[in-house]
């Protein structure tokens, strides 16, 4: 994982702003992944639409991506650094702990590729574990 927020946006050719960097700092710290509320929690005053449009901006960029965890609450988590513009490469599993609902992504669980039954288009497979966290049990 690239070391400072900084070097994340040197790295996919993002200009630096005050809030990008502010957000992957975010990001960095939390070392799980964080919803809109989560993000905005850590600012006293940001408009919606400016972190709507870091968050979409980030996810464009291969900066980060949904970390999907069967709960209601869509989160995103920073990506291992080999992904790029429409190119992600996070197909690993994700665990959600049930008591304190923290997401973190287990990057050494991949998910297998799967096929589609004949005739259904497949837009995404994901894995989700679910359980109990170091700091919860
Ligand atoms: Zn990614
Ligand atoms: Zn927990
Ligand atoms: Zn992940």
């Amino acid at each position: 994982m690239p070391a400072s927020a900084l070097d994340i946006l040197v790295q996919h050719s993002l200009r630096k702003t005050t809030v990008r960097m502010q957000v992957l700092d975010i990001f960095l710290q939390a070392k799980e992944a964080l919803s809109h509320n989560d993000i905005e929690l850590h600012f006293n005053q940001l408009d919606r639409i400016t972190l709507y449009r870091t968050l979409k901006t980030f996810e464009e960029k291969g900066v980060i991506h949904k970390a999907i965890d069967g709960s209601e609450k869509l989160k995103y988590a920073l990506c291992s650094g080999h992904c790029s513009e429409h190119a992600h490469e996070d197909h690993h599993a994700h665990f959600h702990c049930d008591h304190c609902g923290k997401t973190i992504c287990i990057e050494s669980m991949h998910i297998p590729a799967v096929q589609a039954p004949v005739g259904f288009q497949l837009s995404g497979a994901y894995r989700v574990l679910k359980g109990t966290c170091a700091a919860c049990s």
